[in-house]
């Protein structure tokens, strides 16, 4: 293959990291999926599943990667003209599906029946342009509803020898049975803490363990510097939690419910639990892993946080329900 022109490559800023030295996992994660590749043993309809920032679609488009380098080692060796074009987001043959805007400019929150009909069942209709494996990559795929998992089942059990499916997943649950069955299933966890740190610094950063602390295992929130905004929510909830039931605290409680706003339900609610088993946990003598302000946890009771975390439960109900969210905090944290 001849050398691709300047402008052909560089249209984008977007990099795509297809190195796996490039790539954080714990424990042997890494080392399986070398061998699946190095043995050809990376099924057609590859599952990743995991929680939210664990390095799924970094992993979807290293294996990626990998399937189409030139000279691959197992992984892609970064320099060849497939690897350089898909670092760049430009390689014909690597299709990323995922949620589009509707007519109103609305994000949709389900990858549509048209979308599986033209961009998926029809492109795999044909080879690849360039490439060894045409590669559809569908992120989030629990945003295929029923119909669209119904109407992908037949590809998925018996997909044409050219194509590669990788669906990635926080939640599996939501795929169906018959179609998560059909999927070499491949989990990423959070890493230990320690595992947290020592990537941390590895990437230089100046607060490592407070960035570890806040990120818990989440590696995508270090090397997007994400981490720093959950650090403030996990401080605001902590301080809700600790201070809510202080009347003399009322003001500034409420002044702390009005930022939680700005940050998505799920979000607040999920570090919402986890800030609270922490508490729990020091309250028992076990160490937390999170900075907590020990000197005022015994203005909470066991109690009230045993109440607050069924109250996190009913308020995904009630989200669901369409009540307001200032409400739902202002139930959650504020009095017993
Ligand atoms: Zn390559």
């Amino acid at each position: 293959m001849g050398k691709a022109k300047a402008e052909e490559i560089a249209v984008t800023d977007i990099e795509y990291p297809i190195l796996s030295e490039k790539f954080f996992a714990s424990g042997d994660l890494l080392k399986r999926v070398g061998n699946l590749l190095r043995n050809g043993k990376v099924n057609q309809t590859l599952l990743l599943s995991g929680p939210p920032s664990v390095g799924k679609t970094t992993l979807a488009y290293i294996i990626s990667a990998a399937l189409e380098c030139e000279k691959p080692t197992p992984f892609a060796c970064g320099k060849c003209l497939s690897c350089r074009k898909i670092v760049k987001g430009i390689f014909p043959d690597l299709r990323y599906i995922t949620l589009k805007e509707s007519e109103t400019g609305k994000m949709r929150t389900q990858i549509v029946i048209e979308q599986v009909r033209e961009e998926i069942l029809k492109a795999a209709e044909l080879p690849p342009y360039e490439g060894k494996k045409l590669i559809f990559i569908i992120e989030p795929s629990e945003a295929l509803n029923a119909n669209c998992q119904n109407a992908l089942l037949k590809i998925l059990e018996e997909p044409p020898p050219y194509v590669q499916f990788i669906l990635i997943a926080k939640e599996v649950s939501r795929l169906l049975p018959t179609v998560r069955s059909r999927c070499q299933e491949i989990t990423l966890k959070e890493l230990s803490f320690e595992e947290t740190l020592k990537v941390a610094e590895k990437l230089g950063l100046k607060e490592a363990e407070k960035a570890a602390e806040a990120s818990r295992g989440r590696i995508g929130l270090l090397i997007n510097g994400e981490w720093k905004e959950y650090l403030a929510l996990q401080e605001i909830i902590q301080n809700l939690l600790i201070f809510g039931s202080e009347i003399k605290y009322f003001i500034e409680v409420s002044s702390k419910i009005e930022e939680l706003l700005d940050f998505p339900e799920n979000l607040v609610l999920d570090e919402t639990l986890y800030i609270i088993k922490e508490i729990v946990k020091e309250k028992n003598g076990v160490k937390s892993q999170i900075r907590l302000k020990k000197e005022f946890l015994d203005l909470v009771s066991k109690n009230r946080l045993y109440k607050q975390t069924k109250k996190c439960i009913e308020a995904t109900e009630m989200l669901n329900r369409n009540v307001s969210v200032k409400l739902i905090y202002n139930y959650i944290y504020l009095g017993e």
